[in-house]
Parts: structure tokens; sequence; C-alpha cells
């Protein structure tokens, strides 16, 4: 019998940035009691690092918009692999959910007469996004966590206790999710400072853990995204939806090589600012796919018209779709016209004044300045792609975010998948963390209030995670035969280099075959990865058990990659250089082999993942009517345009 502390709650919410807030409010708003826990220090998730703002079509600059457009832009971003009733749920609540933010004390930028401003981003037909500078993430964290303790201030007048009905867990990891036969009961989960183990149990659990960038070398995520929430799903028999579209967003900084990677906002291309290569040309002219023709501008001179009078002119082709960007960027790199340190250049110091710059992209300047001593007012920087965002997610229920299979679990912001289809538009996962970090705490507190009797928490369980946590402290001896113990590190970085050559922004079969076998080794010798030392703050600890996570996720994209025998959106492939309309209709499952949910020793030397298709349901026929029919014959399948 266990000797772990446990606690009981209604619903728990893994991650406390956008997504796991908004689902934590609104679980606690619906009466439920509420735990909310995360990696890291509370406030710090990627949602206080996004920049450039929340798309909302919201027609506070351009009166046209609507939510019927920011959809048609959505699809056509996704290229037409959207969960097609997220996109609509998604452009239709939007703007409610950004005016909600202002209701509890979010401060946007505004327009000239008073209203939200709104800024141009790529693949977005109309200035569209709801900002604070570019520092978007701070003010919609700020807002929710203000929220949250004045919820709790409310619960003190009530109960006498702040945290009676919500209470945060910072620095805290759950490594699983418990179960009661299919149904959830709660999280296994330990103190990051002290090591100690402790289990939260619940009917409903709510995964909001962001996204896996840490399985890449160059990437803009920070260290806690490793994919845990993805895991931890597929651990709990829940499985992962088209995980092959990874967004490399197509400027991160190249230089100095301390922070390559390191994100440059889009909102510099949406302001003005302008990609050249080495040559000074503007070459995205050269890249404006087929499907995309009609709505770019043709030369500079429109591309230019466009910032001052959108209605009479098309848009430049800097603001294309990010993965049209970062495939482009890619090219002319590869074809010897890159910058002096493997990128290309971003301009907007000829493009507008110096203090509309510092102004505008406050953080840019700042950024720029102080990691590579480049000013942006006076000079271009250097940028290329960097592993950014997963498209790829837990396969969900549309209007419940209901993780499919696993009765009481959930999930909502990018560990979800389903919403972005083949690429995300920018500004489109703030939205998307609000919208459906909302109705997950909705539909998690109505689920927890439904049951009759709660699910019951399992000792074995708890003891074979604890015992699973605690194996990288005994790595030696415990496999005797299969040598010395492994280092964490060692192990992260080769599994880095494998994810970033082979299953990279460019793909081909023989590299992702070679990946796959590569993941095979480094998951044999990450069963030996081993620490020193104790439990107490022990960052090598914290990563040996991150790999399990990072593995699992790789090599659902490397599989699902491979498979995909076509390119669309975030994932490219040399051998199948075209999008296939006969892979529209079409969805890859990743699921768990093992069927134990890995809490038996696996075997290790047997492929995790067992990948399926399945048909994307039709989309709805008066949501396809929003389209030209024209338009329509270049995304969708035969049988689907007969329908
Ligand atoms: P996150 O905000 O990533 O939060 C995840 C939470 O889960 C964290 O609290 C973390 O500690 C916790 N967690 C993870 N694993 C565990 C675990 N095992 N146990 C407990 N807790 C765990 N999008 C836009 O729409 N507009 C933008 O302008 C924009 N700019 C961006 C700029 C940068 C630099 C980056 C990196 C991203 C940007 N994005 C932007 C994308 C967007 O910020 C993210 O997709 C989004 O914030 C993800 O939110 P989330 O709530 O799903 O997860």
């Amino acid at each position: 019998m266990s000797a772990v502390e446990r606690q009981q709650w209604d619903v728990v919410v893994v991650g406390a940035g956008g997504a796991g807030l908004r689902a934590a409010i609104e679980a606690r708003e619906r009466g439920a009691r509420t735990a909310v826990i995360c990696k890291s220090l509370f406030g710090k998730a990627h949602t206080v690092m996004a920049e450039g703002g929340i798309a909302a079509a919201m027609a506070n600059v351009n009166e046209h918009d609507n939510w019927q457009v920011h959809f048609r832009d959505t699809l056509r971003g996704g290229k037409f692999l959207n969960q097609w009733r997220m996109a609509e749920l998604h452009a239709k609540e939007a703007p409610d959910r950004v005016w909600e933010l202002e209701t509890w004390g979010a401060l946007f930028d505004r327009t000239k007469d008073g209203k939200i401003s709104q800024r141009n981003f790529g693949g977005h037909e109309y200035p569209r996004l709801a900002h604070v500078g570019d520092r978007t993430g701070l003010e919609l964290i700020r807002t929710l966590q203000q929220k949250i303790v004045s919820l709790q201030q409310e619960d003190e007048k009530e109960t006498g206790d702040y945290e009676s009905r919500l209470k945060v867990f910072q620095e805290c990891t759950v490594t699983r999710i418990l179960k009661d036969g299919t149904r959830v009961s709660g999280v296994f989960a330990y103190e990051r400072e002290t090591g100690r183990f402790f289990v939260l149990e619940a009917p409903a659990v709510v995964i909001a853990t962001g996204g896996i960038g840490k399985s890449f070398k160059v990437t803009s995520n920070s260290w806690e995204y490793t994919g845990d929430g993805h895991a931890l799903a597929l651990l709990a028999g829940a499985p992962l939806l088209n995980m092959e579209f990874v967004q490399f967003h197509p400027t991160g900084m190249v230089w100095p090589p301390s922070v390559k990677g390191i994100l440059v906002t889009e909102s510099v291309r949406g302001d003005g600012g302008v990609l050249r290569n080495s040559e000074g040309k503007r070459f995205m002219f050269d890249y404006i796919p087929d499907v995309f023709k009609e709505k770019y501008a043709e030369s500079e001179e429109e591309g230019d018209r466009w910032y001052e009078d959108p209605d009479h002119n098309r848009r430049p082709p800097e603001l294309l779709p990010r993965d049209e960007v970062a495939r482009a960027i890619n090219s002319e790199v590869k074809a010897g016209r890159g910058s002096p340190h493997g990128g290309v250049f971003l301009d907007v110091s000829t493009r507008m004044p110096a203090e509309v710059i510092r102004r505008r992209l406050p953080s840019m300047y700042h950024q720029f300045k102080e990691l590579a001593d480049v000013d942006i007012t006076a000079e271009a920087m250097e940028v290329g792609p960097t592993c950014h965002y997963v498209m790829g997610g837990v396969a969900v229920d549309s209007d419940t975010a209901a993780a499919r299979g696993v009765p009481g679990l959930f999930a909502a912001g990018e560990v979800a998948g389903g919403m972005h289809g083949s690429n995300r538009l920018g500004g489109n996962s703030l939205s998307d963390l609000l919208v459906f970090g909302r109705r997950a705490g909705w539909h998690a507190a109505d689920h927890a209030a439904d049951l009759d009797e709660r699910p019951a928490v399992d000792d074995e369980q708890i003891d074979a995670a604890a015992a699973e946590a605690l194996r990288p402290f005994s790595a030696e001896g415990q496999e005797p035969d299969s040598g010395p113990p492994e280092n964490p590190y060692t192990l992260h970085q080769a599994l880095q280099q494998s994810m970033n050559d082979l299953v990279g922004i460019i793909r081909r079969e023989g590299e992702m075959e070679q990946a796959l076998e590569n993941l095979a080794e480094l998951r044999v010798r990450a069963r030996r990865a081993g620490v020193e030392g104790h439990r107490q703050f022990n960052p090598g600890w914290h990563l040996a058990l991150d790999l399990r996570n990072m593995l699992l996720v790789s090599e659902c994209v490397a599989r699902a990659a491979l498979e995909r025998t076509e390119s669309r959106g975030g994932h490219t492939r040399e051998d199948h250089p075209v999008m296939d309309r006969r892979w529209r209709p079409v969805n890859l499952l990743c699921r768990l082999a093992d069927p134990t949910g890995g809490l038996a020793a696996a075997d290790p030397e047997r492929d995790q993942i067992d990948l399926t298709r399945e048909s994307t349901d039709p989309i709805r026929a008066d949501l396809l009517a929003l389209f030209e029919k024209e338009e329509l014959v270049k995304y969708l399948a035969e049988e689907e345009l007969y329908e």
C-alpha cells in the first residue's frame, strides 16, 4: 500500500498556460473544486511568450471581417485538414473570448477611435490580431491569473480558505494519468524542488500541457515543452491525431549559436518587414503557390500599397502562411543565397522610422540588441526556420474537448489536435486556448458533477508510477547485461539531432526510416538513463523522466510523417512534393502498442506506436458553401466533390 499523499478534487487541470488557466476558471465557475498543476512557476508558460496577438474577427480595423472569413482563412491555412467543427466554433467564439478578457482587466492596444486594435498576420485576410505591443501573451496570462486570484478571494470570504475551491500546484510535474478501468481517476505527480510524490484524485482531468518543441534541436520552445501531455494521453489510452504536422516558424534567430531558434515574431512582417536574400532580392514573390496565386500581390509596389489600401490591393507574399515562408527560406539558403549565418535577411529598418519600430516591436528591439548586438532600427535581422508548434495532438471531440476513448480525460490548447489542420495561422493559438480551454473546463466540470460515484484510485498504479519515476536512480545494476547507465543529456542531444536532421522541415523516406531506427536504439538506451544524487531539485532526473515522453512523441511524428506520402502544411516530403487531394480526407491516428499503458515491463525492442488511417468527417455543406467551387476543387478529393 502506497504512502503517497493524496488529495481529492473534482477537476485537475494539468498545465497553467492560457488553455489550462481558462479551463480552470470555467470549471471553478461551474462549481467544480479545481486544482491546477504546472511544471514551471505559475505564470511562466509558453502563453506568456506569445508576442503577436490573438486572432478574432472583431472587425475593428476592417469592417468586412466576420467569423466566416476567419473560418475560411483557418481552413486554407490548414489546407482543409482542420477538424472543421473546431474551426467553426473557434471563429465564432474568439471575439467573445477577447471581449471577456477586457472585462477581466486586460488592456489591449487601441485604434484611433478607441476600439481594440487589430494587426495583420500571415494568412489572415483582414487585420485580425488583438494585441498589446508584441507582448500579448503576457497580458493574457496576467489577466487570467488575476481572475484566478479574484475567484480565490471570493472563496476565502465564503470558506475562510483561499484555496478551498481553486488551488495551484506550481513547479510540479505530472508523470501519469491514473485510471479506474477505462475511466480517469486522477494524476500522479512529483514536486520538482523536493522530489516528493503525490496524487491528485479526480474524475476529470484536463490536459493543457502545450507543445513538443524540445524534441528538436532548433526550437522556439522553452525547457518544459517535452510533449508530456501528448505522452500522458497516449499512455492513458487516448489516440494522437496527425502528429506529422509540426510547424517550423519561418523566422527564428540564427545567430549567435546560443540563441539559435528564439522566435522573431510574425508581427515584424505583419507591420511591414520584408525578407531578402543575400542578393537583396525580395524572394517571396518567387514562391507563391498556385492555390494562393490570386490572393497575393504580384509586385513589390502592389504589396507595399496593400498596407495603406488593403481593399484595392493584394497582400505581400511575406504574409503567406508560415509553412510556405519557411520552405521558401529553406530553399534560398540551400541555393546559396542565404545570409552569413545560414538564414536570410528580415528588414524593418528601411521600412519604418526608428521610433515606430521601437514602439510597435519593443521586445524584438531589445531581443536583438541584447542577444545579438543588432540594432533592428538600423540594420536587417538574420532569421531562419525554427521548430515552433505542433498541430498534431490528442484526438478530441470538437464541442466538448473530451479525449477520445478515455472517459474523464479532456485536452485543450496546443496539446489537442485537429483545430489547425496541417498548419496553424499565427494568432490562432491564443484564441484556440481561450475558446477550447473554456469548453474543456465546462465539460470537465459537467462530467465530474454528473457522476454517481467517484472512480477509485488504484494503489498498484500509484506504486508502479512511483517505481517508474525512481528508476533513473537505480539504472546501474537493474539490467546488468545492458551496460553502464546512460547520461540523459547525451540521450536528449542525440534525440534532438535525429529529429532535426531526419524528420525536420524537409522530409525523405530513407531519412525517416533512419530516424525510427535511431529512436528505437535511443529507447533501449533510455531505459538505462541514470542519474546520481537525490530527489531534491535534480534537473538530470527530471530530464530522464521527460525522455520517455519525447521518445514516444517523436516516434509518433516520425511514423505519421513516413506514412503520409504527400506534402501538406507543416509536413513537406521531398519525395512527394505536392499536396495530394486523395490525402485530404485521411487522418492518421497513433496509439500506444502496449495495452497495459506502458506500466508493465514493456519490450524495449518493440515499436511503441500503432498507426492507423481514419476518414475525416465530411465538411458540413453550409460551411463548404463559404468557398468558391474553383477553390474547393484544389483541395477536396474527387469523391468529396461529388458528395
Ligand atoms: P502553454 O502555454 O505552453 O502551457 C503549458 C503548461 O503546461 C505550462 O504551465 C507547463 O508548465 C505545463 N506542463 C507541461 N508539462 C507538464 C507536466 N508534465 N506536468 C505539469 N505541468 C506541465 N500564438 C499565438 O496565437 N500568437 C502569438 O503571438 C504567439 N507567439 C508565440 C511566441 C513564442 C515565442 C512561442 C514559443 C509561441 C507563440 N505562440 C503564439 C504559440 C502559443 O504561445 C502557444 O501555442 C500557446 O501559448 C500554448 O498554450 P497552452 O495553454 O496550450 O500551453
